[in-house]
């Protein structure tokens, strides 16, 4: 669906000279899409594309005549392609439109951003498969993974008003919960606050109520991706999510980054969908060709923790999680959207969907708190000798995202920064 073409070339260079250097999240071979607006301004929100340490304003540079990002995410994958076409051709070295777009350009640290699209819907999945026997085995010591996990993608209707951008602090949400030893739950702040390490995937083009999305279709339904945190407040979500799944415990807040790196971008960062022998295969509706070929993403992520105390020290960002979504991810992007509407269910340009949590085979590639520390049952020590079993108040969690391999630019997705306030 998405091919290599001369916009992923790698000897491609920008007139804008901070795209071009050694690690640049935002080289001209990315082009992710954001909102965004001068910082401080009440002006609205305009569509933005992310070049080295600038924005480019699309509607300024006459590209587009809309500040609608979801009206763009409805295009055709054909539009997408001369979209990007033309942003490549125009933003490349030696460009003719090097002097009016120059004009359109604003310093990416000079502007602020807003959630990249409005989110109609919100589904979250569950597709991290060592997660899900993580926590499983936490929750229901007996049975860790349902028998339905390896069948059906798992997933439930999230929320999409409490989503925010990155950079938007949130307080510590209250609630119910039961101690396993108490009588009856007692209401307060949420002792147990975690965070979840996701992709989010943005749907583009909708489909009509009862008409599902074939495999071989499900890829040009998507618009791309960005990252997610969906954080969680695990002692509220121990005691209200039997029998209908997490509700409060999760709906209080979600950080995206500001940017979605399009399908088109992650072209050359493919993987093969491999089932191990013993493992289900997919049922026919959601298997193709395709997707066994090439149905994953190679995308590397990372969280960093800095609490309070580090930040007032000056003390770096300190790594808890590294790892690839090709080794945690049980279903791919393409499966997610057959499965949303093999029963009719439509999906409309916006809608978001949580992979669930990437977690690693290796516990240095766990996604949340509640498996890095086991549950609460382990603390971890941070290099200032400060520990932590959960989040405490203060914590800014950072995650990031990137794709690098041999024979293409390194492309990255930015952060998801939230702070945790009392
Ligand atoms: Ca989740």
């Amino acid at each position: 669906m998405y091919d290599i073409d001369a916009t992923h070339d790698p000897k491609l260079k920008s007139w804008v000279a901070v795209a071009n250097q050694a690690g640049c999240e935002f080289p001209i071979q990315n082009l992710p899409f954001g909102r965004f607006r001068p910082a401080g301004s009440q002006g609205g929100w305009r569509i933005g594309v992310a070049i080295g340490d600038q924005v480019l304003d699309l509607r300024a540079a006459g590209i587009v005549d809309t500040d609608d990002m979801n009206t763009l995410m409805a295009a055709t994958p054909q539009q997408r392609q001369a979209l990007r076409k033309r942003l490549s051709d125009g933003l490349r070295e030696g460009s003719s439109e090097q002097g009016a777009w120059s004009k359109a350009l604003a310093p990416q640290s000079a502007c602020e951003y807003t959630v990249p699209c409005k989110v109609g819907d919100y589904t979250d999945f569950y597709t991290g498969i060592h997660h899900a026997t993580t926590i499983g085995k936490l929750f229901r010591p007996d049975q860790p993974l349902m028998p339905n996990y390896k069948w059906v993608p798992i997933g439930y209707h999230g929320r999409a008003s409490s989503i925010v951008v990155s950079g938007q602090d949130f307080k510590r949400p209250h609630g119910q919960t039961k101690a396993p030893d108490a009588a009856e739950p007692s209401f307060g702040p949420c002792k147990r606050l975690d965070y979840e390490l996701e992709l989010g995937f943005y749907v583009g083009a909708g489909n009509a109520m009862g008409q599902s999305v074939p495999m071989a279709e499900a890829e040009a339904h998507l618009f791309g991706v960005g990252l997610f945190n969906d954080w969680s407040a695990r002692d509220i979500q121990a005691w209200e999510y039997q029998p209908l799944g997490p509700f409060l415990s999760k709906n209080f807040a979600s950080t995206v980054s500001p940017w979605i790196v399009t399908m088109e971008a992650l072209a050359p960062f493919r993987a093969p969908f491999v089932r191990a022998a013993g493992e289900p295969q997919p049922l026919p509706y959601l298997d193709s060709p395709g997707n066994r070929e090439r149905g994953q993403l190679d995308i590397t992520l990372e969280v960093l923790i800095q609490t309070a105390k580090m930040r007032e020290a000056g003390a770096a960002p300190h790594r808890l999680t590294k790892g690839r979504v090709a080794e945690a991810a049980y279903w791919t992007a393409a499966q997610l959207v057959a499965h949303h509407t093999i029963n009719g269910c439509n999906l409309q340009p916006g809608d978001l969907f949580g992979s669930g949590t990437l977690s690693g085979p290796t516990p240095d590639a766990a996604g949340s708190l509640m498996e890095l520390t086991l549950g609460g049952k382990q603390a971890i020590e941070l290099p200032n000798g400060e520990k932590r079993t959960f989040l405490e108040d203060g914590d800014t969690l950072i995650l990031r995202g990137w794709c690098e391999r041999d024979g293409a630019v390194r492309i990255g997705l930015g952060e998801a920064v939230g702070t945790v306030l009392r």
